[in-house]
């Protein structure tokens, strides 16, 4: 959208935006007004004028001068997902964890993850990248004087740039959950124009990627793991597109689980803990749909996804071939992989699986029957990203030659390697897993997720406020 029509509603509605920045003004102090009105300006630009006014009308019913009203709404999350002996992963600015450290020691006493999101509540696309070094160390020093620990990082507005990943790998965080996964459950044909354009702000503002089976799942850049969050999140469907039936809300994110599930990827929902009471139902609506999927879901905390990850990335299969069409399979990994066999006969099964996962191998050593050896055959003009690349998915990669093409279940010659920008980047290896996850030929490889579960939800949310005062010092809180 051309920088100019984001500014229309703003010049166009410039009787209620005085009035807002009126009836703010009763509540602070403005020795940095020309920063308030800015923040003011970014509020309504991402978020349109009718939608900043309402949200302004509701902070006085989801917050409280005291932490009491966001306390029950934590415990509601926290509660819902005890039941199904899991946990959220919170994010939260380091300025509000230190006016609130025992609140959110509790909160992590009680099992939940606390994670970073920012030193202040400001956008990193906006701050170069020393400043960004900055503050994401300031955010580091203050979780270590509260001796809180932490893995992850989320940037406030999923704001992230080139060089916050650098900074985020050098400062040693081991996952950022900021890359949003857009998926087709809003009928926008229904949606009046203050709706749409609401959503449309959204896109803009995280970035949108679209959803398919690679982008649904973690990937490493480097050392840092980057987990991908789907939208839309709760604020989407209340603030801006006015969707607050509970049951209306848990039957949209019950289809993104859906959706999820068929890929195979992970669902890391963002609520925010504002809305815990409001979103209750909701929420045990899409656990409920989660748990009767055919085959396990896995409910986890984002520090769990990456430690999984890192441990998944060891992985290896040893393949070596026995007497003619026969194979042996040594997997090196720990007991909690699962290992599936596509179009195989697999000989000396520890055990029956069952009919839910056919294909699931039940050892990490058999032995297999196969005309071709079950393995991607991968040329050695393709560079090493692509066989790092494959390794990530979980397929087993032999370098052969052009000449030995047929001898395995698919034969990649990319010498061009997976692209250079971004989305052509993705775009590739999305469509290399496509490709593969079709594959009709005799096949191994690992499943992505820890013992036998099919896809993982993890339910996240950032504590971006805990009180009303909270709320209003955002505005002032931009270094
Ligand atoms: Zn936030």
């Amino acid at each position: 959208m051309p920088e100019s029509s984001r500014y229309d509603d703003i010049l166009y509605n410039r009787t209620s935006f005085q009035l807002i920045a009126l009836s703010c003004s009763s509540l602070l102090i403005f020795d940095r007004g020309q920063i308030f009105m800015n923040l003011v300006s970014f509020s309504i630009r991402t978020k349109g004028i009718n939608n900043f006014t309402r949200r302004l009308c509701t902070v006085f019913t989801r917050f409280g001068f005291s932490e009491g009203r966001v306390r029950k709404s934590l415990y509601a999350l926290i509660d819902s997902l005890r039941k199904y002996d899991a946990a959220p992963t919170f994010f939260i600015p380091a300025v509000v964890l230190r006016r609130h450290p025992n609140l959110i020691r509790t909160v992590a006493g009680s099992g939940a993850e606390i994670g970073i999101h920012g030193y202040v509540h400001n956008d990193y696309r906006s701050l170069n990248k020393q400043e960004q070094y900055q503050q994401t160390q300031q955010a580091i020093s203050v979780f270590q004087t509260i001796q809180l620990p932490y893995q992850g990082f989320r940037n406030p507005y999923l704001g992230w740039t080139e060089e916050s990943l650098d900074i985020f790998a050098a400062l040693g965080f081991a996952y950022e959950s900021n890359e949003a996964i857009i998926h087709d459950v809003i009928d926008l044909n229904h949606l009046s124009a203050v709706q749409k354009s609401g959503y449309e702000k959204s896109m803009d503002l995280f970035q949108a990627i679209p959803c398919n089976a690679y982008t649904l799942r973690p990937h490493f850049e480097g050392s840092l793991l980057r987990i991908p969050t789907s939208i839309p999140d709760d604020e989407i469907l209340f603030d801006r597109l006015r969707i607050t039936h509970p049951e209306e809300i848990g039957h949209i994110w019950s289809k993104i689980m859906q959706c999820v599930y068929d890929y195979g990827g992970l669902y890391a929902l963002n609520l925010h803990p504002e809305r815990g009471i409001l979103c209750k139902k909701a929420l045990d609506i899409l656990l409920t749909f989660a748990k009767s999927q055919p085959r396990p879901v896995w409910l986890a905390r984002l520090e769990e996804v990456a430690q999984w990850w890192k441990e998944r990335s060891k992985f290896r299969l040893k393949i070596t071939p026995l007497a003619s069409g026969y194979w042996s399979v040594e997997a090196s990994c720990t007991p909690r992989a699962t290992l599936f066999a596509r179009n195989l006969t697999v000989d000396y099964q520890t055990a029956t699986p069952n009919s839910s996962d056919r294909d699931r191998v039940c050892s990490h050593r058999c032995i297999v029957q196969s005309t071709q050896c079950p393995t991607i055959g991968l040329s050695h003009e393709s560079p090493q990203q692509v066989k790092y690349f494959l390794h990530e998915q979980g397929y087993p990669v032999e370098r052969c030659s052009h000449e030995d093409a047929q001898k395995y279940a698919l034969y990649l010659d990319i010498p061009e390697g997976l692209g250079t920008t971004r989305e052509e980047q993705r775009s590739k290896r999305s469509s290399l897993v496509q490709q593969i996850e079709q594959l009709d030929a005799p096949f191994l490889y690992f499943g992505y997720w820890p013992d036998n579960n099919h896809a993982a939800l993890a339910i996240s949310g950032d504590i971006d406020s805990v009180t009303v005062q909270d709320f209003f010092l955002r505005v002032m809180e931009v270094y």
